[in-house]
This record gives C-alpha cells, sequence and structure tokens, in this order.
C-alpha cells in the first residue's frame, strides 16, 4: 500500500535529484557568497507551521535556502572567523548512507558491521595520536561533550565521587568547556585552578607545580589536568610533555584538549608540535575543526578503554537481549548516549574516500598560508602582531590601540569577502584570523591580508 511516509523510487530520485542539484548551485556559488550577512531585512521569516497536506519541495528548498543566505558564510573560503571547516561534501554523503540504512550503534551486536566501521576510525585516530593498544575512544557531537565525557571518567578513575576538595588545572587560555563540564559533573568554580601562563602564553610549569603541592598541603585533592593542544583564542599549544610529566608524577589524570590542534596530528609538522599528547589519559579532538567535517563531530581519546567504561556504563532490563561479546565496544556504555546515529561514515567514507595524504596536503597547506599571512601581517608598520603562531591562527592589532583595532576589524568584515573575529591578547583586543577551511587557498589569504592593510590606512 502507498504511504505518503515512503515514497517509491521514482519520487525518491526526484527529491533527491532537486537536493543535490540544490547543494550543487550552493556550493559552485560559494566563491562569490558574501563572506557575512549583512542583517539587513532581520531574521528571516521561517515562521510557517506544518501543514496538514505536503508541500513542494521546491518551495521548502526556497525556504531552507532563504534561512541559510540570513548568516555568515560558514562554509566558504573567506570565512577566517573562529575555527573554519568547511563541510566535506564526501561527509555528507557518509551521512546520508549512515542515515538511510540507519543502524543501531549504542549496541554492537545489534549492527556489529557499522561498529566495526567506526571503530577502524577510532582506532586509526588512536595509533595516529600514538596511544597504547588498549586505548579507546567515542565518537561526540563535539569537543564539549568528549570533554565532559573525559572530566566524568577522570573523576570516576581518580576520586571518590564528587569530592568538595578535588582540584582541576587549567589555564585562562583553556576552553571554557572545561569549565562547564566541570559543572555539569557536579564541581564548583573554587575547585577549577588557573595556572598562570608564560609570556608566549603557555602554562608556566613551575607554576602548576607549586600549585598542587600547595594544594594538596592545605588538604586538597588535585586529579585532573588540561593542557591546550592549539589554544581558541591564538592556536598555542601548551608545553605537553612537561604537563604529562608533571601529571605522572603528581598522579594526575591528564587531559589534552586538541579540538582544534588534533587534526595536525597528520602532518609531520604538527606531529613534533604536538609531542606529549601520547601520554595523555584521554585527548578531545574536533573533526569538524581541523577535519573540514560539517558541524557535529568531535572525538574522545582514552588511553585506557576501561576507563570510559567503568564511568558510563549502566543497564536496563530492557536490554537484556542484547549480547555483549561481539569483541568490539558497545558505545552507549562509553558515553552519555544511548540511542545514537551511526557516525562513524561521516568520518571513515572522505578519509577513504580522499586518502589521508589528501588531508595532509591540505592541513600543510593551511600551515603555510598561515605563515605567509603572518610575515605579511609582520611587515607592516602600522600593525602589531603580538605572537608567532604554533598553528594557524594569527592575531594582530593596530598600533593605535584597541578602538582603532576595533574599527579595524569592522571596516575588513564589512567589505564582505572575508570574515574575521576578535580575541583578547594580554588584556588588549585583537582581531583573530584563522586559516582552517578546506575551501581557503591562497588567493583568498591574499584578499583577507589586502584587505587589512588596507584597512588599517583608512581608519
Ligand atoms: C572549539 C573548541 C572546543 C569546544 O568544541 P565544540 O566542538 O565547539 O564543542 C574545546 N576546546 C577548544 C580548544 C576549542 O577550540
Amino acid at each position: 500500500m502507498h504511504s505518503e511516509l515512503e515514497p517509491d523510487r521514482s519520487t525518491r530520485a526526484l527529491w533527491a535529484k532537486r537536493v543535490l542539484d540544490h547543494l550543487d548551485d550552493f556550493i559552485d556559488n560559494l566563491p562569490d557568497a558574501p563572506a557575512s550577512w549583512d542583517g539587513t531585512g532581520g531574521p528571516p521569516s521561517v515562521v510557517t507551521e506544518p501543514a496538514a497536506g505536503p508541500r513542494p519541495l521546491e518551495q521548502l528548498l526556497t525556504e531552507v535556502a532563504g534561512a541559510a543566505s540570513a548568516a555568515v558564510e560558514t562554509a566558504g573560503p573567506g570565512y577566517l572567523a573562529y575555527f573554519p571547516a568547511g563541510g566535506l561534501y564526501s561527509s555528507v554523503l557518509g551521512e546520508l548512507l549512515a542515515q538511510t540504512v540507519n543502524r543501531y550503534t549504542g549496541v554492537a551486536s545489534t549492527a556489529p558491521g557499522m561498529v566495526a566501521l567506526e571503530q577502524s576510525v577510532l582506532r586509526w585516530f588512536c595509533r595516529e595520536f600514538g596511544l597504547p593498544q588498549r586505548a579507546g575512544g567515542l565518537i561526540t557531537t563535539g569537543a564539549s561533550l568528549a570533554t565532559l565525557a573525559a572530566v566524568h571518567a577522570a573523576r570516576t578513575a581518580r576520586l571518590t565521587w564528587t569530592d568538595p576538595r578535588a582540584a582541576i588545572y587549567v589555564t585562562e587560555h583553556t576552553h571554557h568547556c572545561v569549565a562547564k563540564a566541570a559543572r555539569i559533573a557536579g564541581f564548583t568554580d573554587d575547585q577549577l585552578r588557573l595556572v598562570p601562563v608564560d609570556a608566549e602564553l603557555r602554562m608556566d610549569l613551575h607554576a602548576a607545580r607549586a600549585a598542587i603541592e600547595r594544594d594538596r598541603a592545605g588538604g586538597w585533592h588535585p586529579f585532573l589536568i588540561v593542557g591546550t593542544a592549539g589554544s581558541t583564542s591564538t592556536g598555542t599549544v601548551d608545553p605537553l610533555p612537561g604537563i604529562a610529566a608533571l601529571a605522572a608524577d603528581q598522579d594526575l589524570w591528564f587531559h589534552v584538549d586538541g579540538a582544534y590542534g588534533g587534526g595536525f596530528q597528520l602532518t609531520a609538522y604538527g606531529r613534533s608540535l604536538l609531542a606529549g599528547v601520547e601520554l595523555a589519559d584521554s585527548v578531545a579532538f574536533d573533526p569538524h575543526k581541523s577535519l573540514f567535517l560539517p558541524y557535529g563531530t568531535g572525538v574522545l581519546m582514552v588511553r585506557d578503554q576501561e576507563t570510559l567504561r567503568a564511568a558510563h556504563s549502566a543497564h536496563g532490563d530492557y536490554l537484556q537481549d542484547l549480547v555483549h561479546d561481539t569483541g568490539l565496544p558497545d558505545f552507549a556504555d562509553l558515553g552519555a548516549e544511548l540511542t545514537r546515529d551511526s557516525r562513524g561514515l561521516r568520518l571513515w567514507l572522505p578519509l577513504h574516500l580522499h586518502g589521508v595524504d589528501a588531508f595532509r596536503a591540505a592541513l600543510d597547506e593551511k600551515l603555510e598560508l598561515a605563515r605567509w599571512a603572518y610575515d605579511e601581517l609582520c611587515a607592516d608598520p602600522l600593525l602589531d602582531v603580538p605572537l608567532r603562531p604554533d598553528l594557524t591562527v594569527i592575531v594582530a592589532r593596530s598600533v593605535a590601540g584597541d578602538d582603532a583595532t576595533r574599527r579595524l576589524l569592522d571596516r575588513v568584515n564589512a567589505g564582505r569577502r572575508v570574515f574575521l573575529s576578535s580575541t583578547r591578547v594580554a588584556g588588549r583586543y585583537a582581531l583573530r584570523l584563522c586559516v582552517l577551511s578546506h575551501r581557503t587557498h591562497r588567493d583568498r589569504v591574499e584578499e583577507g591580508v589586502a584587505a587589512i592593510r588596507a584597512a588599517v590606512r583608512q581608519i
């Protein structure tokens, strides 16, 4: 019997063609699309409630296009703000495959093949990061949730539940998702210690040791220290080997936040810069940043998969039929989610379809572009470029000060060929340029640098 909810093959083909054509037009237009939205017309008026009967796909696609256009062009080559990724089309197709076969991957026995595919990607990441054989992981929706699972695993491994005297060590440049995860996990703000940083904004190891020893002497229980492999503000990498040594010496869980920097582990340069990550107890990493995936994909790796299981596994009578001896992980036991989408294919398909070298080459290209942009901006006497970038984030400011730098950013963004964001370095306002999208190449970075140099002369 025909069902409105199960279109026949010819209808499916028609719908798919329309949607894919729509996407092709979108992608082909990206180089010319404005880098940001000028805000005119106010928020889009997608307020139509679902009707009782069907509406034409064409009309719905027009509404989606309208809604998507009222936005910063995060998919385009001019997006140099925050962490651009672009959104690989191959990943979109992987997602389409995964969602259509709709396998249940919370427990391995219901779809061991798809779980094995997902696990193969995780195991490969663990090896690339130098983690031991017993390592394991979980694909999450982003680094924030990966971090939450890591904090909870660390607490389960090192503490007796929510110890009010437990202490966590971060710096002011640690991403706020650590503080958020700690809060959700039941810790209070006074359990988070801000370790000072050195002149290059890296964790000061002497200060960290002193803080830990002082706390211990004062009856606190230091249990977790976080090193950042590519800070959000400036892309700075903390001294990971030193933090690892300190963590080992002081018996702390060592978490590395590689949300942004993690992808660079695939490159020779990144691997030497991130040396020490192989000593981590847990690593968070965002393929929706440095592997160019669409938003919604984070990875957590742990040194010992059992630590994740110990922290998350649970049981319900309604699950008693499910066998657990597949030799594969039951992802529901490793994180907060029970039912989850089959997340492996969105990574597996791009990695296999393009090959790993394509990712290495693209990441090396971004590093090279960032070095080039840094040199160009440094050469301008009207700009102050306070830090040599470790990765692909460059911060710069007008020598005329904070207000001038704010105007500089507004003027550059008003051109709508590139879109930059801002941050603060040593308390002072700085514009922030990040080269990371797979769609950003030399021409657009040159345009962005030229726009900055022109604007700094006009403010
Ligand atoms: C982006 C980012 C996060 C948070 O990741 P989400 O994927 O946005 O949840 C954590 N840490 C660092 C260093 C980041 O750059």
